[in-house]
C-alpha cells in the first residue's frame, strides 16, 4: 500500500476511511492497526516527509504547518549556495515567502480549486490520429501538463512575492532565485520518498504489516 492512501486509512479525521476499507478488505492483510503503528514509525523517522504527505494528501493544517517549518529551516540552511551574498534587505522575508509559494505548488492536487488542467485531471487526452488510424479510442499523455493532471504555474508569482520584500530583476530572480525555488520543490518530492521508503521498508521488515495491494 503507498503511504498516501495508508494515511487516509490512518487519519481519524478522513472520510475516506470507510471508503477505503470497504474498498480493501480481502485485497488487503492490513489492519487500520497496522497502519497507525508504521505510520508512527514513519513519524518518527521521516517527520518532514510525513507531514508533506498529510498536508498534500488530507489537506491538514496542522500538518501544513509543520511541513512549512521544516521547508522553511531548509531554505534557510541553502539559501548562501544559490543567492548573492549581499543581497540586502527583505531577504529573509523573501526567502520565507518563497518557502510558502513552494510548499502550496507542492500540495496542489487534482482537488485544489483552480489547480485542475484542461485535460480534467486525467493528465491525459484522446489522441485523435491515433484513435482515427486504430479504429479505436487511444490515449495519450496530456501535452500541456505532461500527465500530472496540473495546469502548469508559471514563476511570475515567485518572482511578485519576492518583489514584495525586495526588489530583483527579472534577471537576478531566474539567475538565481529560479534554482533556489526548484531545489525546494526537489526537497519535498526528496522528503516524500524518503517517508515512503521509510513506511514500506518497516512493511516489509514487520511480518504483521504486509504489503499485499501491489501483488
Ligand atoms: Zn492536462
Amino acid at each position: 500500500m503507498r503511504l498516501k492512501y495508508a494515511i487516509t486509512v490512518g487519519d481519524p479525521k478522513s472520510a475516506q476511511i470507510v471508503a477505503y476499507q470497504s474498498r480493501s478488505t480481502g485485497d488487503s492483510h492490513l489492519s487500520r492497526e497496522d497502519i497507525v503503528t508504521s505510520l508512527g514509525v514513519t513519524q518518527h523517522r521521516a517527520r518532514a516527509g510525513l507531514a508533506l504527505i498529510y498536508a498534500k494528501y488530507t489537506k491538514d493544517t496542522y500538518a501544513a504547518a509543520t511541513a512549512l517549518r521544516e521547508l522553511q529551516l531548509y531554505a534557510t540552511t541553502i539559501a548562501k549556495k544559490y543567492l548573492p551574498s549581499n543581497s540586502g534587505s527583505g531577504v529573509y522575508v523573501a526567502i520565507s515567502n518563497l518557502a510558502i509559494l513552494a510548499l502550496d505548488e507542492y500540495c496542489r492536487t487534482a482537488d485544489t480549486p483552480g489547480a485542475k488542467c484542461r485535460c480534467g485531471g486525467k493528465g491525459e487526452i484522446r489522441d485523435m490520429k491515433a484513435s482515427r488510424m486504430k479504429g479505436v479510442p487511444v490515449q495519450k499523455q496530456c501535452p500541456r501538463c505532461h500527465g500530472t493532471g496540473l495546469k502548469p504555474l508559471t514563476r511570475t508569482r515567485c518572482h511578485h512575492a519576492i518583489l514584495l520584500v525586495h526588489p530583483i530583476s527579472q534577471a537576478t530572480f531566474s539567475r538565481y532565485w529560479n534554482p533556489f525555488y526548484d531545489d525546494l520543490l526537489a526537497w519535498c518530492d526528496r522528503q516524500e520518498s524518503i517517508a515512503e521508503a521509510s513506511y514500506n521498508g518497516y512493511a516489509n521488515l514487520n511480518p504483521y504489516v504486509m504489503e499485499t495491494d501491489s501483488q
